[in-house]
């Protein structure tokens, strides 16, 4: 769909808003340039239909609670469940539509009530262009600490937003080339050594596999795996090793078995035990539970050997930019990861995945009530759309 088909332009409207036009036009100089471009280069898409005229008005949010049905019980180190609690959310300028939203999975503080509360005091009334990103996140950063679901919600919109007003996926203006998408790996939780079996067969379309440790039968996991694949794994510990010393022997069975990282392998707080197991483990040892925001990166930097960047965590594509190339200046991996969620911030995410080493984007996949059509795994690679925006249109 073209982001402009709903755009009606009245011709009694032209004249009352050319100057707001001509001040639009000022700060959204790129759309006449981008258009005659896109229209020239291999493999993109042809120039979009330039807007005729824009109206000044403010940002209209919309938000709403969605229940995620996972596919299967998902079971992690420390917890099991079936649905994901979620919120969605609208920006609106002009008739045009950017799509957020915050997943909540129980082991995060923020709640539909807490996002709700969060985004229901919110003021967008203030800004009338979308493409002032800096200044709109610095205001919704600004009204309380935390509450880094909930400032996704709104920056992941905001950047679908404005990429739809400018006609352009995210990734391109960016300037990254979406060749240097990654494969994602395809998540594999707890179980027994037959459901396992049954679930990597399942799973035969993914090149990586990301399989869940920490409950005790790590090498009866990994064998059940290795009975039917060959393919290269992550392991994600969830905390789950108590241990540093039977952390670093099974990082070195682990090795052994093709497996790539191991990803928070002990309590986040016992950072000199994790500081000890990657000064001697043969594998990558990645902080997920340990990085939050921008300000952990530098806390995990002589810790870790990487980190794992969600949205959710860190409060969207501006924090999650920031943080990607903080960690390449300190010399870190960079992996890029999702919650269980829609393929609305799942292509948001996978905007950034050209950045990044490892990417682990498979969180629309384990949901059975998609609301979004938007990334695609094809051949186990990151596929993204050329659609504007984060690349997505509801289904
Ligand atoms: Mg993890």
């Amino acid at each position: 769909m073209k982001p402009f088909s709903n755009f009606q332009v009245s011709s009694s409207s032209k004249n009352k808003n050319l100057a707001s036009r001509r001040s639009f036009i000022t700060s959204a100089g790129l759309i006449a340039g981008t258009a005659a471009l896109t229209g020239m280069i291999p493999g993109c898409s042809p120039a979009v239909e330039t807007p005729k005229i824009w109206k000044d008005m403010p940002l209209i949010l919309r938000f709403r609670p969605y229940e995620l049905q996972l596919r299967h019980v998902f079971t992690l180190a420390g917890s099991s469940r079936t649905t994901t609690a979620d919120i969605l959310t609208e920006l609106e300028w002009n008739g045009i539509i950017g799509y957020g939203e915050a997943s909540l999975p129980p082991y995060l503080v923020e709640t539909q009530d807490s996002v709700s509360q969060f985004l229901s005091g919110l003021d967008f009334s203030r800004f009338n262009n979308p493409l002032f990103i800096e200044n709109i996140m610095d205001y919704v950063d600004g009204v309380a600490a935390g509450n880094h679901a909930a400032k996704a919600s709104i920056d992941i919109a905001l950047h679908d937003l404005a990429g739809k007003v400018l006609g352009q996926p995210w990734h391109r203006m960016w300037g990254l080339n979406p060749a240097d998408t990654p494969p994602t790996s395809f998540t594999i939780g707890i179980d027994t050594p037959e459901v396992v079996r049954q679930k990597t067969a399942d799973a035969a379309g993914f090149s990586v596999l990301k399989i869940k440790l920490g409950r005790g039968n790590d090498k009866e996991m990994i064998e059940a795996v290795r009975a039917v694949t060959s393919v290269p794994l992550f392991v994600d510990v969830n905390q789950g090793w108590t241990d540093r010393q039977e952390a670093l022997e099974l990082c070195q069975w682990l090795a052994e078995k093709g497996v790539v990282f191991v990803e928070q392998p002990m309590d986040k707080t016992r950072k000199e035990d994790i500081a000890w197991l990657t000064a001697r483990s043969p594998l990558p040892i990645i902080a997920d539970e340990a990085v939050q925001t921008f300000d952990d990166v530098l806390l995990c930097h002589g810790v870790y050997s990487g980190i794992n960047i969600k949205l959710m965590k860190c409060g969207g594509l501006r924090a999650a930019r920031k943080m990607i190339a903080l960690a390449r200046a300190l010399g870190m991996k960079v992996m890029i990861g999702c919650m269980t969620e829609t393929s609305c911030a799942v292509s948001a995410a996978a905007q950034l995945s050209p950045l990044v080493d490892w990417a682990d984007l498979d969180g629309n996949l384990l949901i059975s009530n998609d609301l979004f059509e938007g990334m695609t795994v094809i051949e186990g690679k990151v596929t993204l759309s050329d659609r504007p925006g984060i690349g997505v249109v509801p289904l």
